[in-house]
């Protein structure tokens, strides 16, 4: 059992590492607790660029994807993150519900990947709609044969990463397969639960025309998709790849030009997308 510790304000480009090594294997956690317990990496509490309004974000531990691209690796692991109680995150929570409302905001939680403590995370944003809060997950979807109805009963939108539209494009960047996203995509469309798809735009890996056009063709009929957000690569998180040693290949990627970013905005829109 990890060690119960306090979760602390910060930032996603903090970076921590090895601070519950006992933690389980993030592929093999079980949510035998009925997440009362879990793992966070950090929150943040004034962003305006996750969902509406004025956002806490929380991002917890544990992700079975490996983006080329990630800028928090150190969230990966379930040991890289402190175990504390979905409690005390409510509580701590609380203390900024109302500024929150105030401002047509609510609470994020981004990772990482939250569906890997789906019982955790549920728990937190049963609280967070108890206390009157609009509450979002950004998820890759990979897991979202997870999300059971309990769970998007407390999920006002899910903000989901769609990272290629192409299987091998998909599999090279993230290392797993493609279909669980397209799946669970189509499941929110059906149910008309609110989703703002994201991309990241990184030149040489997933610009290719065709890559986005199917990313377009399968989003534009789906009604409930009310953004595409496209996110240009940086590299932010560089400096977290080179502090755990791990390899990290888009060291000469550069940033995509803003005509680049043009052309992607243009290709959704053509495709009758409302994209930003
Ligand atoms: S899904 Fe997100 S947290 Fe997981 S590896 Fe990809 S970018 Fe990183």
């Amino acid at each position: 059992m990890s060690q119960l510790g306090h979760l602390e304000a910060g930032s996603r480009y903090d970076l921590h590492v090895g601070i519950s090594p006992d933690a389980p294997d993030e592929d093999e956690l079980q949510q035998g607790t009925q997440g009362a317990f879990g793992y966070c990496h950090s929150y943040e509490t004034a962003s305006r660029y996750d969902g509406p309004g004025l956002r806490v974000v929380l991002f917890v531990s544990g992700c079975l994807l490996r983006c080329s691209y990630c800028h928090n690796p150190d969230t990966w692991h379930l040991k890289d993150g402190t175990y504390v109680s979905a409690k005390e995150v409510i509580d701590r929570l609380a203390g900024f519900a109302p500024a929150l409302r105030a401002l047509d905001g609510g609470l994020t939680i981004s990772g990482g990947e939250p569906l890997v403590q789906a019982a955790f995370t549920r728990r937190i944003l049963t609280g967070a709609k108890r206390l009157g809060l609009h509450t979002a997950i950004e998820s890759s979807g990979f897991l979202g044969d997870r999300v059971d109805d309990r769970y998007l009963s407390v999920l006002d939108l899910v903000l989901l990463d769609i990272k290629s539209s192409d299987p091998v494009t998909y599999r090279a960047v993230t290392g797993r397969e493609l279909a669980p996203t397209l799946r669970f995509a189509e499941r929110l469309a059906a149910l008309g639960k609110p989703v703002w798809v994201r991309f990241t735009l990184v030149p040489g890996l997933t610009d290719a025309p065709e890559n986005v056009e199917g990313i377009a063709r399968f989003v534009a009929p789906m009604k409930n998709v009310e953004w595409v957000e496209v996110q240009p690569f940086h590299q932010l998180g560089a400096f977290k790849w080179k502090a755990m040693g791990l390899d990290y290949k888009l060291s000469e990627t550069t940033l995509p030009p803003s005509t680049l970013v043009s052309r992607v905005l243009e290709q959704f829109r053509n495709a009758g997308c409302r994209a930003r």
